[in-house]
């Protein structure tokens, strides 16, 4: 019996592992979880760009593609411009659309680049993603269907919006 009972204890501990483990492999993704570019919310556009995932992977580093193609997201505070001051505009690095204006960006505290809007709303797109336990909203890219990042309702005034981009899957062009 007491075997019995610590077996059914270890298989518990197994089953429960499992489960955080599946949880993590399929970060940012819910049960109704689908491709951005097969998202129903994704902008129809002319210029849309459209590769295979063989084409982003030699068009990407491994760490954009991770981010851009697979929703990841890169540590606080390491990224290439969470920190920059510098005037100038911040494009998508998957197909180069512009997506946010210095003029926009603004010091968060949370170590990811912060912007109170996109260059144009139509340059970016969004759609709930209930990964990891969390209910937030995620920010796409509008001609590749790239991820890039969230946007929360914290952000300063006027449009109480915070979008928290990856500095991986921007460039940054700075103003002549
Ligand atoms: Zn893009």
């Amino acid at each position: 019996m007491k075997t019995a009972s610590i077996l059914a204890l270890v298989g518990l501990v197994v089953i429960a592992a499992a489960a955080g483990w599946v949880r993590q492999q399929n970060q940012g993704q819910d049960s109704k979880w689908v491709p951005a570019e097969q998202d129903s919310r994704s902008p129809k556009r002319k210029d849309k760009v459209r590769l295979t995932e063989e084409e982003w992977k030699k068009k990407l580093t491994a760490e954009q593609y991770r981010i851009l193609r697979r929703q990841g997201t890169e540590p606080a505070f390491c990224g290439a411009f969470y920190d920059n001051h510098k005037k100038g505009t911040y494009s998508c690095v998957g197909c180069g659309l512009p997506l946010f204006h210095s003029g926009a960006k603004f010091d968060s505290g949370t170590g990811w680049p912060s912007f109170f809007q996109p260059v144009s709303k139509d340059n970016v797109w969004t759609r709930p993603d209930n990964g990891f336990g969390m209910v937030r909203v995620e920010v796409l890219c509008a001609r590749c269907d790239g991820h890039l990042g969230h946007v929360f309702e914290d952000g300063p005034k006027p449009s109480g919006l915070r979008f928290c981009i990856n500095s991986e899957v921007l460039t940054f062009k700075e103003d002549k």
